[in-house]
């Protein structure tokens, strides 16, 4: 099969890290018969520099007439004093709603082999960890009505929280096809015993996945138990579903309690087949131009994209178990580094990669 990728590098390690996992693709298409064709286009600061806006129509149109899209990262101190609308991070925003996307996906993955990583004890990791949280992206508080007011002198401030029906249906669905190709567990959290559209997500939840997905057993959990049970017994989670800023604090959380930022991606999702897929990291200017950068990150994005875009399991499993192999072999770039390991700059952690499939 031809695959057509558009590839959004973006600024500081961005165009290192998309270099590691385009490596790693050509080289499953050899193993696996596929074609996969890159165009690379700029967004963030790269596309303020040469065309004066972060997210130029021609990048968007490009994306939405690929197969998927896979990003580096935006920003950085050159373009941290520019005004709001014309900052790197709005070309982010701006491709995600050309997209139509409304659902993050983010895999906290501890790998047993960087168990020592996590500041959790040993004993609760030792296993390894896989929490997949799946948030909804465009609705809830960060896009409801807010405002400011003055009563009695003092001033306040407000915003709102809306959720209806679809919005909670088509985040659920994108859930449970994902627990349904994994334990068909799902657990989804609110804070219901407070919020309305709390009450609203729950029940939804529930009539949908039991209408579609009647395999798939849902089990709610409250937003303030969750983050306790992400540290204390990480190992009860599989696929989490819940709302945009619970979502952004729990997958915060989550990934913390991976220890390497450099080690998890992400992808967003519509409709369609074609997403958005990326590494969590930013673009880390501190180490940029300096071949140091994990790639790790964005080639488990890539291979997501193979699986989650294209329905290519084998070739995400034989990633994800080659990228296994590296590392139980002790090879480990500077982020993830640990005594009597073998550390090894950016490209050749993905040239041992594509070794290995
Ligand atoms: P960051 O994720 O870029 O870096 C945080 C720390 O982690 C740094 O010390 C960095 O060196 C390290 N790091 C990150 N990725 C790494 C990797 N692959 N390998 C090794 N080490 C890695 O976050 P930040 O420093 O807060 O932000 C830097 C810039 O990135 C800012 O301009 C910010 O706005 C932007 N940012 C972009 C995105 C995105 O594009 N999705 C996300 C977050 C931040």
């Amino acid at each position: 099969m031809n695959y057509r990728i558009a590839v959004l590098p973006g600024d500081g390690i961005g165009p290192e890290i998309c270099d590691g996992a385009i490596k790693v693709l050509k080289k499953i298409g050899q193993k696996f018969g596929h074609e996969f064709e890159f165009e690379f286009l700029p967004i963030g600061g790269a596309a303020i520099d040469k065309y004066g806006t972060p997210l130029p129509d021609f990048t968007v149109e490009k994306c939405l007439a690929s197969d998927s899209v896979l990003l580096g990262a935006v920003g950085g101190y050159k373009w941290d004093n520019m005004p709001v609308d014309k900052r790197p991070e709005k070309g982010l925003l701006g491709i995600r709603k050309a997209m139509g996307l409304y659902s993050n996906i983010r895999p906290a993955k501890l790998w047993p082999s960087l168990a020592q990583a996590s500041p959790l004890k040993h004993e609760l990791v030792k296993d390894g960890i896989e929490i997949i949280i799946v948030r909804e992206l465009t609705g809830g508080i960060y896009f409801g009505e807010r405002g400011r007011g003055e009563e009695n002198g003092a001033a306040y401030a407000w915003d709102t929280e809306k959720y209806s029906v679809p919005e909670i249906e088509r985040i659920t669905r994108i859930a449970c096809e994902l627990a349904s190709k994994r334990s068909k567990k799902l657990i989804s959290v609110d804070k219901a015993n407070v919020l309305e559209t709390s009450r609203l997500w729950r029940k939804t939840v529930h009539e949908y996945a039991a209408k579609h997905f009647p395999e798939v057993e849902v089990t709610d959990m409250l937003v303030d138990n969750t983050a306790m049970q992400i540290v204390k017994n990480p190992t009860q989670f599989d696929v989490v579903v819940t709302s945009n800023m619970f979502g952004d604090i729990l997958s915060d959380e989550a990934a913390q309690v991976t220890g390497s930022i450099g080690m998890l991606a992400s992808s967003s999702l519509g409709d369609g087949t074609r997403g958005l897929y990326e590494p969590i990291h930013g673009s880390a200017p501190d180490i940029a131009g300096q071949d140091i950068a994990n790639p790790i990150a964005t080639i488990l994005a890539a291979a997501m994209m193979l699986r989650d875009s294209f329905s290519l399991t084998a070739e995400y499993n034989e990633i994800v178990s080659a990228i296994e192999r590296v590392l139980d072999k002790g090879w480990r770039t500077a982020d993830i580094y640990s005594e009597n390991c073998t550390k090894v700059s950016g490209s050749r952690m993905a040239q041992l990669i594509c070794d290995e499939i």
